[in-house]
C-alpha cells in the first residue's frame, strides 16, 4: 500500500492520516464552515451538531470534509490541500 500525498506535499501513511490532514487544514478553531452553521461532533457520538447523523465515524469525516472543504481548496495555512482523485 502506497502512501497517499496532499498537493502541499504531505504524505500520510494512509486514507486516514490523510482525512486528518484535510481537515486541520480547513477547519476553522470555531467550527464555522463556510455555509455559517457550526459543524463538530456533539454529545451524541456520530452525529455532527447541525444534525447530520452518519451510520460510521468514517461517514461523519467525509460530511466534515464536505461542509468544510471550500471551492478553491485553500486551506488555513493559505496553500491549497487536495488529493488527486483515485485511481
Ligand atoms: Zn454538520
Ligand atoms: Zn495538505
Amino acid at each position: 500500500m502506497s502512501a497517499r500525498r496532499c498537493e502541499c506535499g504531505y504524505a500520510a501513511a494512509d486514507a486516514l492520516h490523510l482525512q486528518d490532514h484535510l481537515q486541520e487544514s480547513f477547519t476553522p478553531p470555531d467550527a464555522v464552515a463556510p455555509d455559517g452553521r457550526v459543524h463538530d461532533e456533539g454529545a451524541e457520538p456520530g452525529r455532527c451538531l447541525c444534525g447530520f447523523g452518519g451510520s460510521s465515524a468514517d461517514d461523519l469525516d467525509q460530511h466534515f470534509l464536505a461542509v468544510f472543504t471550500p471551492p478553491d481548496h485553500v486551506g488555513r495555512d493559505g496553500r491549497r490541500h487536495a488529493v488527486p482523485a483515485r485511481l
